[in-house]
């Protein structure tokens, strides 16, 4: 490993190897982001191509992962399967109190939520808040592309390779080996509400525009696929989630209804619900030797505000710019892991932190959280200064807050 890192000390920069360990979202963009660097790249996981694309979700995507994937010329081939919210209303239904935001609090020009089908709805950045993207298309535009990228090998449904190369990128999700052989500290956390994700057809809003709801049992993201589709992620007590997961689609929708605020039905479930236990997770270290995490094998963070994949991409967006800078000759080989680690830090913490924060301000009814809530979200909706710092902080990343908003 040691040898890796001197032999490339000198900048011989046209034979940079990498591995990447794990093909899911973060494992397949750190690929590409690679390859677009000038690295030869090997993605190597377990699964099948075809297992990789079977996962049954969606993902909210933010600001800060439309520019990585602009950077990386994926985002108007991946337009097409995205769906545009242009608002996004925050809705304590504990306190009956309501705050919108629309791409006018990214200091964008701000449309109104739509009565047109999302589907006909271009994906266009400009007045957005974000984008919704399921799993399938996502991955099979990823795959697509990594097949034909000449830097790239692909070795999917076989075991992992031993042959040493220069950069070792652990994409294994949060039950990676590599990290455990490592012997990196690992921190978990769970929480007492496991998340159940389901698709559903939703009568009462517009088709561009996201919910987030908070209920005093838990977080309740209602997400558009498109049309009348909206993926819901609904956040609740583990025992109580597992006993939803299994009801029948017309006790799950009679229960569903209850959660719902007034004016919001779902119609049909387009889907089989499923539960899956939210935690906090982080290694206590995130590079040793010629190995650098990134995603969940580094953190994991609950699905309140859907910051999970775009934290896990922005791991990726530092990685671009390092391994450029590494194949460019400006950085020696040899700093790109600590350099990496470093600047993943604070932005890591801060949105472990946050998330933390809102799902124990917002899960109870305790009257010291509901008085904060109370000024809080009476602020938020009075002071659009405040609704700007949040929105942005959300979409860009918490060590984005003091950056210029440069487009
Ligand atoms: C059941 C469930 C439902 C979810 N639903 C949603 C949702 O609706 N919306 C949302 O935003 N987020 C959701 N999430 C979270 C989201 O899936 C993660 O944020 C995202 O998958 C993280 O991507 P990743 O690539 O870091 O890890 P993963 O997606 O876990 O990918 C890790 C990959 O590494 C591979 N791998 C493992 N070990 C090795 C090894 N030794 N060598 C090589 N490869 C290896 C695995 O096969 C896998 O393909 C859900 C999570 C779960 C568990």
């Amino acid at each position: 490993m040691g040898d890796s890192l001197d032999r490339h000390s000198d900048h011989l920069t046209s034979e940079l190897q990498a591995r990447v360990r794990g093909a899911g979202p973060t494992g397949a963009l750190a690929a590409l982001a690679l390859a677009e660097a000038g690295w030869q790249v090997e993605l190597e996981d377990p699964l099948t191509a075809s297992q990789l694309l079977a996962r049954n979700r969606a993902y909210a995507l933010t600001h800060s992962s439309r520019r990585l994937l602009e950077r990386l010329q994926l985002w108007e081939e991946l337009a097409p399967a995205l769906a545009p919210f242009r608002a996004l209303e925050l809705h304590d239904l504990e306190l009956g109190l309501q705050v919108p935001f629309t791409a006018r609090d990214l200091g964008r020009r701000a449309a109104s939520p739509s009565t047109a089908p999302a589907s006909t709805c271009s994906a266009s950045s400009g007045d957005a808040v974000g984008w919704v993207v399921r799993h399938t298309p996502l991955m099979e535009l990823l795959l697509r592309r990594l097949e034909g990228d000449g830097r790239v090998q692909l070795a999917l449904g076989s075991p992992g390779s031993q042959t040493p190369v220069d950069l070792l990128v652990a994409a294994e999700g949060a039950a990676s080996s590599t990290r455990q052989g490592l012997g990196l500290a690992h921190w978990r956390l769970p929480y007492s509400q496991s998340c159940l994700s389901v698709r559903v057809r939703l009568r009462g809003s517009a088709s561009d525009q996201a919910w987030e709801l908070f209920r005093a049992e838990g977080p309740f993201a209602v997400l558009p696929l498109g049309g009348d589709r909206f993926q819901l992620v609904w956040s609740g007590p583990a025992q109580r989630m597992r006993r939803l997961e299994s009801l029948d689609p017309v006790a799950f929708l009679d229960r569903l209804a209850g959660a719902l605020p007034d004016g919001l039905q779902a119609d049909a479930l387009l889907d089989a619900p499923r539960a899956f236990p939210a935690a906090l997770e982080l290694s206590g270290g995130f590079h040793r030797g010629n190995t650098v995490l990134v995603g969940e094998t580094m953190h994991r963070c609950h699905p309140v505000g859907g910051q999970g994949l775009n934290l896990c991409w922005r791991d990726v967006a530092v990685l671009h710019k390092l391994a450029a800078r590494t194949a460019r000759g400006r950085l020696r080989l040899s700093r790109l892991p600590a350099a990496y680690g470093r600047r993943r830090w604070p932005d890591v913490l801060l949105t472990l932190l946050a998330t933390d924060a809102l799902v124990r301000l917002f899960s109870n009814r305790q009257w010291p959280q509901r008085s904060v809530r109370q000024i809080g979200l009476g602020l938020l909706g009075r002071l659009p200064l405040l609704r700007r710092l949040s929105l942005r902080t959300m979409t860009l990343g918490p060590c984005q807050l003091l950056a210029r908003w440069s487009e």
